[in-house]
Formats: C-alpha cells, sequence, structure tokens
C-alpha cells in the first residue's frame, strides 16, 4: 500500500485517478474498509483510505508484551466464515483451531460438552451430564434448523436469542449452563436480546467450523489484507469530522472532495459524521490476560466457560495451549473475559477474578500474574432491532455508501462480506 506522502502529490494522483475511474474516499481502515479497498483493486480500481488510528485493523489490533501476544479482547476467527476463506488460505496465517465445544463449570465442578454436530458419538455419553435433559442434544439440531429458516422470513416480528432458545423447549439448566455463556459471549450480551438473525448466522458458522488463532495474532489477519493494496492510498492520522456532500471534512479543517463516499467506521463514529444515522447501544467488555508457568499445560485446549452466573468471569482460554506462539516457551498465556457490566465497572475486579480462578481451577492466585487489562466500551453494538434490508440501506444517501456494521452483523465474516458488497455495487453503478 503506498503511503501518501511518500509517493505522490495529491494533484498528481488526482489528476490521474480521475481521468479513468471516480475518486472513492473508503473512511476507515479496519476489516470493512480493506474489503471494499481490496475488492475494488482486484478489479482495477484504486480508493483512498481515510484512518484516523496510526494503524490498520481497527478493533482488531495485538499488542505484544514480553513475549506474549495480546489480542486487544479475546478474539477467534472462525474457519468456516465464508468471506475469510475467499481471502486467506489457513497456512497464510498458520491457524490453530480450539476443539469445538467447552468446558463448563457447573455445581463445582468441570464438565466438557463436546459439540455433537461434530462428534456424533457424543451424543450417546453426554447423558451423564448435570445440566443436560433427556432429548435436550437432538433439541440442538432442530434449534439450527428453525433458527436458519426464521433468519429468512421477514415476515416474523422480531426475537430476541433467548426468547427463541426457550421456545425451541431446551432445558432451562442447558440454557444456563452453555447457550447464555456461549453466546452471551460472542454477543457480548448475557441477557442474550441479540436478535434471532445474527445467532442463526452465527450458530451455523460455529457448528461447522472451528474457532482458530494466528500464529502473529488476530492483528495478522487486518495486516495481511493491507499489505495486498499495492495502489491505494492509506492515510494514518487522518480524522475525518464530517461529510458534507461529496466532501470530506477532516479534523484539520481540510476538506477532500470525492465521487464516492465509503463510510466503514464503527456505527458510532459513523453517526457522529452523518446525522441521517443514530447511535446504537453499546456492549463493552473486559479482557485481562495472565501468564502462568509451563504447568499450567495440564489445562484443556477447550474454552471455559462458566456455567453458574456466579462471579465476573464468563469465559477463559490458555491461548498458548491452542497457538503456543501466544506466550515464550516456559509459560502459558490465559484469557480471561468480563461481559457483566456490574463485575466490569467493579472496583475490585482483578481481585475478585483471581479469586474465582483459584476455586475453578485449585491453583493458587499468586501463580497467576496478571500482564494486562483491556476495557473495551464500544466493542459491538447492540442488535436488538429488527433486521432490515442491507442492500436498501447500501446507498445510504446520495454518493455515500456504508459498510461494516451498518450494513451487516458485526463480526470478521460481516465486515468483510460489507467490504465486497459496497464494491461491487460500486462497480457495477460505473
Ligand atoms: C473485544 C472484541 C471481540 C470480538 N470478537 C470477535 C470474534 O471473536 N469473532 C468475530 O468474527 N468478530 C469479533 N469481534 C467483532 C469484529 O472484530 C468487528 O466486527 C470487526 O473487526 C469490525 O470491523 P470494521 O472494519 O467494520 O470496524 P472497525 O474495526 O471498528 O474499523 C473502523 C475503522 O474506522 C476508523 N475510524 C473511525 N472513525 C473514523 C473517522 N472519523 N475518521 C477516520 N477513521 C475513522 C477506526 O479507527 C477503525 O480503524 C469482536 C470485537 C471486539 C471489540
Amino acid at each position: 500500500m503506498l503511503l501518501w506522502h511518500q509517493k505522490v502529490g495529491k494533484t498528481d494522483y488526482l489528476a490521474g485517478i480521475m481521468t479513468h475511474k471516480p475518486y472513492i474516499a473508503i473512511i476507515g481502515a479496519g476489516l470493512a474498509g480493506l474489503s471494499c479497498a481490496y475488492y475494488l483493486e482486484k478489479a482495477g480500481w484504486k480508493a483512498i483510505l481515510y484512518e484516523m488510528d496510526g494503524r490498520v485493523g481497527g478493533r482488531i489490533q495485538t499488542d505484544r508484551l514480553e513475549g506474549f501476544l495480546l489480542d486487544r479482547g479475546f478474539q477467534i476467527v472462525l474457519s468456516s466464515y465464508p468471506e475469510f476463506k475467499r481471502l486467506f488460505k489457513p497456512q497464510a496465517l498458520q491457524l490453530k483451531s480450539i476443539p469445538s465445544g467447552a468446558m463448563i463449570y457447573y455445581d463445582k465442578h468441570w464438565h466438557l460438552l463436546e459439540n455433537p454436530l461434530q462428534n456424533p458419538s457424543f451424543l450417546y455419553y453426554s447423558k451423564d451430564l448435570p445440566f443436560i435433559q433427556q432429548g435436550d442434544l437432538f433439541k440442538v439440531v432442530k434449534l439450527y434448523g428453525s433458527a436458519w429458516l426464521s433468519s429468512f422470513d421477514s415476515s416474523q416480528p422480531p426475537q430476541s436469542t433467548g426468547d427463541f432458545l426457550k421456545q425451541t423447549g431446551l432445558s432451562s439448566s442447558f440454557i444456563e449452563a452453555f447457550w447464555r455463556p456461549f453466546f452471551g459471549g460472542v454477543f457480548l450480551d448475557l441477557d442474550l436480546q441479540t436478535q434471532i438473525s445474527t445467532f442463526a448466522h452465527l450458530a451455523a458458522f460455529f457448528a461447522t467450523g472451528l474457532a482458530c488463532l494466528p500464529a502473529e495474532g488476530m492483528q495478522a489477519i487486518p495486516l495481511q489484507l493491507a499489505q495486498r493494496l499495492k495502489k491505494s492510498h492509506l492515510l494514518t492520522h487522518h480524522r475525518v469530522q464530517a461529510i458534507e456532500g461529496q466532501q470530506l471534512v477532516l479534523s484539520t479543517g481540510e476538506v477532500q472532495a470525492a465521487d464516492k463516499i465509503v463510510l466503514a467506521t464503527d456505527a458510532w463514529q459513523a453517526a457522529q459524521m452523518d446525522s441521517h444515522l443514530s447511535a446504537p447501544p453499546a456492549r463493552s467488555v473486559t479482557c485481562l490476560y495472565f501468564a502462568l508457568d509451563q504447568d499450567a499445560l495440564s489445562f484443556s485446549p477447550y474454552l471455559y466457560l462458566n456455567g453458574m452466573r456466579q462471579g465476573p468471569i464468563n469465559n477463559l482460554l490458555f491461548n498458548s495451549i491452542t497457538q503456543p506462539t501466544y506466550a515464550p516457551s516456559g509459560q502459558v498465556l490465559a484469557s480471561v473475559t468480563v461481559i457483566e457490566p456490574s463485575w466490569q465497572n467493579h472496583d475490585n475486579l482483578l481481585e475478585a477474578v483471581l479469586d474465582q480462578l483459584e476455586t475453578w481451577f485449585n491453583v493458587s492466585a499468586k501463580k497467576w500474574r496478571h500482564l494486562r487489562t483491556y476495557r473495551i466500551l464500544h466493542a459491538l453494538p447492540a442488535q436488538v432491532e429488527a433486521p432490515f434490508n442491507p442492500y436498501a440501506f447500501l446507498e445510504h444517501q446520495p454518493h455515500v455508501y456504508l459498510c461494516g456494521e451498518l450494513v451487516d452483523e458485526p463480526s470478521i465474516n460481516g465486515a468483510l462480506y460489507s467490504g465486497r458488497i459496497v464494491a461491487e455495487k460500486l462497480m457495477a453503478e460505473h
């Protein structure tokens, strides 16, 4: 990718580009903006990306600390995401997968729940799990079918994931032990108010794919995509303050014209720039990282879930057991995710987390070396509204196209997908 001031003068660039193709300005170099630029470039077009941060990737960032890889908030990429598979071969990112299923803390013990869709023999020996009642696992198969079908039926009234799960007849103990902490962790919404259409898509991806971590951390995904851009121009530290017709007003006061504008920021920044958009309520999350000595390797590579909704921790993963590059040799990295807002705001969160870790794993709190805590206030938009038709919404006002979570689910797949459809729409209209 070219850097504006290094490679071209502004006048030369605009003169060159405007003689052939429309001048496209993309606001935001997260996955959605990068995907849009990539698909435009693939078809011989170019764009200018305005990014307020010093680097690409948006909400997908990885920090290095003492040889550990710390993603800014626990994240995974699913091998079943169709848009991800379009762009990346697994070996390019050296993905390692977490086994499908979960370790569930219930009745003061850990229980392994495997994914019956990926390991059908589990249907037989799951009967010993205390939170599973007769027929629960067979209902799961039915549940996937009806969730998927209802997501295409726009005549259905909007329904929350929580209500839908109850309606399918799953036992309340199964919902509380697995579905609430698992999908509550995915949506950052333990009340499961998220719309069933979002649940349907993500549940299908989880059922058919594996959760993976790249060798260089999650940030490798946007970085590799950015590295493929050869002709587009990236302007980092360029914050767009407002969109006025076909003009971008930068925070410096500078005004730049464009033929088409792609708004690929998060929903809250977009609402600040464009008065036609409203900011959705935000889901927040707090992620704490801990280092342990190698003896923690006796722990499982599965995702650990809080099946009792007691204490601050919702889910935990020993990231480096799955992907050894996440920790220096001889050490193990654990990520702890806290979702309940009252716990995130708690004065003694760290102490409460350490207490829970000691109880859960019978490993003294002194052995969990706290590395860093990330508090992400605007992690995901709440998806409690009825679903809308993204295609109808795409060209939001003349010359302004919406991208990312403004038109699709707030996920890696949704960001990549929205970037592609906006690029295709721009090219189709030319
Ligand atoms: C903690 C956490 C965990 C998650 N876990 C998962 C997961 O496991 N799996 C999954 O699929 N998804 C997950 N997600 C969601 C996923 O990361 C996002 O949906 C996706 O990265 C959003 O990409 P985006 O490009 O649409 O937006 P962003 O990544 O937010 O990118 C928008 C970009 O726009 C820039 N920008 C904003 N305003 C301006 C402005 N005024 N001017 C210029 N630039 C601007 C920002 O700096 C940013 O770079 C998670 C998100 C978080 C926060």
